[in-house]
């Protein structure tokens, strides 16, 4: 197993675009560290597999106090063999980066942070409902590395209908002058349920336009190169050698196990969920149950499942290990259906090595959607 996720399922306020899950009311937080560290307790039994990752996501995992927050870490540091150099990574709202709290974080371990900043700019953020201002997402970069943390990731997102093109720019200028090393970017999507949603129906909020946000995707994979980032995976860009190593192992098929509400993990053939809800998960933790479900991943889904990752990455997917790992009708099938993406230029390949064109980039998820074998292809092989 290479990766430990943990959930941490609390915010202070909620995004009107977030389908995470996640609540506001924090009275549960000492019942739930204490819950995790159990699921900790019962699943880590016999493990002897060394950890190259923990990643504290949420939720806001920032907003944990100090002393629960390292009681949870040593939880793990005692439960698995975690590597020396592991990468160990916090989500953070800018509002909780704080010198005393960058000091403390860096002391208990944690070497990366990632941080929720979203765009620099007050209109996009009042749109998204997010807590923090612009000012204080700008100066908060600025504190985490001058505390000790010079890995350090953001998200920021794109297709806001109050960002436009020349502020998507500036947003993008604003990134590189912080001279962060990784970087990930996500078009905003409204999820169904979500107030944002519901916002949009009720005329409130100008809807989100598509074209809008794929226009913003292209300029910001040429403002990227440019800036000498590799273009890793569709939503993620680094300077070379700054790779999310516990991002990576999910595309890679890597086995990891999720804690804590909501939270998946993979074993390399079987997927599992944990339960999305504070009471029944603090409950069945209670009574020594695991509050999980699970399904073994068919050969069909774990093909699905390497075209489907594979090819938003820049490695994208290799004839040889399709043949090596699922066998030769389903490499057959692969390359019998890459043939017209591969014309029309949104597909490129060399040594048997395919990969998406920046063309293609744009319509990955239909791309790999027609590369899927479904179950009466598999009949008919
Ligand atoms: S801080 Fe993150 S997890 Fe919490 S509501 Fe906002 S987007 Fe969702």
């Amino acid at each position: 197993m290479a990766g430990i996720y943990i959930h941490i399922p609390y915010c202070r306020q909620k995004c009107n675009y977030c389908n995470f899950f996640s609540v506001v009311s924090t009275k549960s937080v000492p019942g739930m560290i204490n819950a995790i560290c159990n699921e900790i307790n019962i699943r880590s039994r016999g493990n002897s597999q060394t950890i190259e990752t923990i990643y504290l996501g949420g939720g806001t995992p920032s907003l944990i106090d100090h002393d629960l927050l390292n009681d949870l870490l040593k939880k793990v540091f005692e439960s698995y063999n975690v590597s020396n150099d592991a990468e160990i990574t916090l989500e953070a709202n800018p509002d909780d980066i704080t010198p005393e709290s960058l000091l403390f974080w860096r002391k208990l371990g944690i070497n990366r942070l990632s941080i929720g900043i979203q765009s620099f700019r007050q209109d996009d953020l009042n749109y998204l409902n997010r807590i923090h201002s612009a000012q204080t997402a700008f100066n908060c970069v600025k504190t985490a590395r001058q505390y000790g943390f010079p890995d350090l990731t953001i998200d920021l997102i794109y297709g806001i209908p109050t960002l436009n093109d020349n502020h998507w720019v500036e947003n993008l200028k604003t990134f590189t002058s912080l001279e962060i090393p990784h970087f990930s970017a996500y078009a905003l999507t409204v999820e169904p349920k979500t107030p944002l949603h519901q916002l949009i129906e009720k005329g409130k909020l100008k809807p989100v336009d598509e074209y809008q946000s794929s226009a913003q995707f292209e300029i910001l994979m040429d403002f990227m190169k440019k800036a000498g980032y590799l273009h890793y995976e569709i939503s993620n860009f680094c300077l070379p050698g700054h790779f999310a190593r516990h991002n990576l192992s999910y595309w890679k098929g890597i086995p990891y196990a999720g804690f804590g509400p909501s939270a998946h993990s993979f074993d390399g053939s079987t997927r599992s969920w944990n339960v999305s809800s504070v009471n029944d998960y603090l409950k069945s933790i209670t009574e020594n149950q695991l509050p999980q479900e699970s399904e073994v991943l068919s050969t069909n889904d774990k093909y699905n499942e390497y075209v489907m990752t594979g090819l938003r990455t820049m490695w994208g997917c290799k004839l040889t290990e399709i043949e090596l790992k699922f066998g030769k009708s389903f490499a057959d099938y692969f390359i019998s259906r890459t043939e017209q993406w591969i014309s029309a230029k949104l597909m490129s390949t060399s040594d048997f090595q395919f990969t998406l064109t920046d063309k293609g980039k744009l319509q990955a998820d239909g791309i790999a959607a027609d590369l899927f074998m479904v179950d009466q292809d598999v009949k008919s092989l």
